[in-house]
């Protein structure tokens, strides 16, 4: 009988999440801070180290660290326009292209400035969680924010191939954030009617990652743990022609992260 009771009871505290569990909850459902990552870092020699279109053919070369150097601005003005506090962080130290370092002044962008940008680190909250570029979700978390976004676009070949599975990649307190972003992106970009980006009628998808050894896999763990709705932004292909060639018009790479801040601001209202 004794036993029983013994095993009834742990079943109970399993089932039961506790105190701390339930306000860390709360902290995240409640906060009206979304941090945002711009992926990858800027080399002094080289320059953005995240994907890079095959060429400059369509328009001019695109990298992904660079794009997020001038636009994330345009997400933080959308999110902060709603009634949010947005803040940006970079994992690298201050690019040293004079319009891009201006372009992070102009954002707020804080740089977390890692020792080593391509080392792995551990989470300061969740220890037993390690990456590389780990020291920008330590900062995003030490803000105890709502939702955090890691900037980021896609490749797939060296060379020119069309691609249309662009997707938010998310954890699991994540998900209904995702879903709500990759709705915005196919109802004002993807295929939209007016200046829309070509992307043969496949909707933005969702995926669900748990594999902390997968790209970024462990950002998102570590921020589950903390019961915070995280999301890398996978949608466009800089390996696809159509895309590089949208993304290469200033006016497109506004309206793109406009969509992406749009898509954050409808998540948070509706929580
Ligand atoms: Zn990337």
């Amino acid at each position: 009988m004794k036993r029983l009771l013994f095993a009834a009871a742990a079943a109970v505290s399993f089932l039961i999440p506790s105190c701390y569990q339930m306000q860390m909850q709360q902290i995240a459902y409640n906060s009206k801070v979304v941090v945002l990552d711009i992926g990858h870092y800027y080399e002094p020699v080289r320059g953005g180290q995240g994907a890079r279109t095959p060429d400059a053919s369509k328009g001019g070369v695109i990298e992904e660290t660079e794009f997020w150097y001038r636009y994330a601005g345009e997400v933080k003005k959308t999110v902060e326009a709603a009634g949010y506090t947005c803040l940006i962080c970079n994992r690298g130290d201050v690019p040293t292209n004079p319009k891009l370092a201006a372009a992070a002044e102009k954002a707020g962008v804080h740089h977390v400035k890692s020792p080593i940008p391509t080392a792995i680190y551990r989470s300061t909250h969740h220890p037993h969680r390690i990456a590389v570029g780990m020291l920008s979700t330590n900062y995003a978390l030490d803000q105890q924010p709502g939702a955090v976004v890691f900037l980021h676009h896609n490749s797939n070949s060296a060379t020119w191939k069309v691609c249309n599975k662009g997707a938010f990649y998310c954890n699991e307190a994540g998900v209904r954030l995702a879903q709500t972003m990759a709705q915005v992106m196919t109802r004002d970009i993807l295929d939209a009617p007016k200046d829309g980006m070509p992307n043969n009628g496949v909707p933005c998808g969702v995926v669900l990652r748990t594999d902390g050894r997968r790209g970024g896999g462990d950002w998102l763990n570590a921020c589950n743990e903390s019961y915070v709705p995280a999301v890398i932004t996978e949608v466009a292909y800089l390996s696809n022609p159509e895309h590089a060639r949208y993304l290469n018009k200033h006016e497109n790479a506004v309206r793109f992260a406009q969509a992406v801040g749009r898509g954050i601001v409808e998540y948070l209202n509706k929580r």
